[in-house]
């Protein structure tokens, strides 16, 4: 029963979801806010390495994610939308229209 409760506060809240990894030279993280993303493909459009797809979670939700080909991989794959001087948004969180993507760098 406790389960049960646990599982609907989680459906209830949604969970952040979280792709990358660590080096020495930095966390190479983006997260994904699953109860603001609302599976509308906009992020999988306008990225140029392909990074997201559309999935169904373990709730039945339609949520983004990034691939598991690249989560190791996003220093690099991400490099050419990240300006070395000033920080600017890159397309994927610009074109995000609830704010569900975060990146750590
Ligand atoms: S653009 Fe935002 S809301 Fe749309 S699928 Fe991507 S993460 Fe979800
Ligand atoms: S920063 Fe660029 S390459 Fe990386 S996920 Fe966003 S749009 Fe795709």
């Amino acid at each position: 029963m406790l389960d049960f409760f646990i599982k609907r506060l989680i459906i209830s809240f949604g969970y952040i979801a979280n792709y990358g990894y660590s080096d020495a030279s930095g966390d190479y993280y983006i997260s994904i806010d699953t109860d603001k993303c609302n599976a509308c493909a906009k992020c999988v459009d306008v990225c140029p390495k392909n990074v997201y797809e559309i999935v169904t979670d373990d709730y039945d939700d339609q949520v983004a994610k990034v691939r598991d080909t690249v989560a190791k991989d996003l220093k690099y794959v991400c490099g050419p939308c990240k300006p070395v001087h000033g920080a600017a948004d890159p397309p994927c969180v610009l074109c995000c229209a609830t704010a569900a993507i975060v990146h750590s760098w």
